[in-house]
């Protein structure tokens, strides 16, 4: 199912990640592609946004579905470079998308295996494929490095 485009796009969804590091935002980025072409893209934004569902995977499908002018994203894949939480794998069965394409794992709260496995179970609706682990060291190691970087920070504000 993995294409040679995937790791091209998630290069991109990199890009994102790269870009909400930079906001000391945690780092995750989401591109959706459709018909070969970036339409949207986002990354975790829940610190400036001040809101615990503004996830990269969400801003991404509800930019895609506003460029697109419909919900139903039957015809698009997300790139993401973390496996999705349980609010973004719940996300991805409504907006209908067409494939995921996940990179590095969240053993903490990933909703496709690590935590729960929401995207295997059989839904009533809607099902799609799921590419996992595609470019999965540097989202992983950028997760590591923000982490390390804030718990370094707090130990130094004494908190
Ligand atoms: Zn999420």
């Amino acid at each position: 199912m993995e294409s040679d485009f995937d790791r091209q796009f998630m290069e991109e969804a990199l890009e994102e990640a790269r870009k909400a590091f930079a906001l000391e935002e945690v780092p995750v980025g989401s591109v959706a592609v459709r018909e070969g072409k970036v339409i949207a893209r986002a990354f975790n934004q829940v610190e400036s946004l001040k809101d615990a569902s503004a996830h990269a995977e969400l801003l991404c499908l509800k930019r895609a579905a506003e460029v697109l002018g419909r919900w139903r994203l039957f015809d698009v894949t997300l790139y993401t470079t973390l496996e999705p939480c349980c609010m973004c794998a719940g996300a991805l069965f409504s907006f209908r998308v067409q494939r995921l394409v996940w990179g590095a794992m969240d053993i903490r709260q990933g909703a496709d295996g690590s935590f729960v496995s929401l995207l295997s179970q059989k839904h009533p609706i809607h099902e799609f494929p799921v590419s996992r682990g595609v470019l999965a060291e540097p989202a992983s190691q950028l997760m590591k490095t923000f982490f390390q970087k804030r718990r370094g920070e707090n130990a130094g504000n004494g908190i």
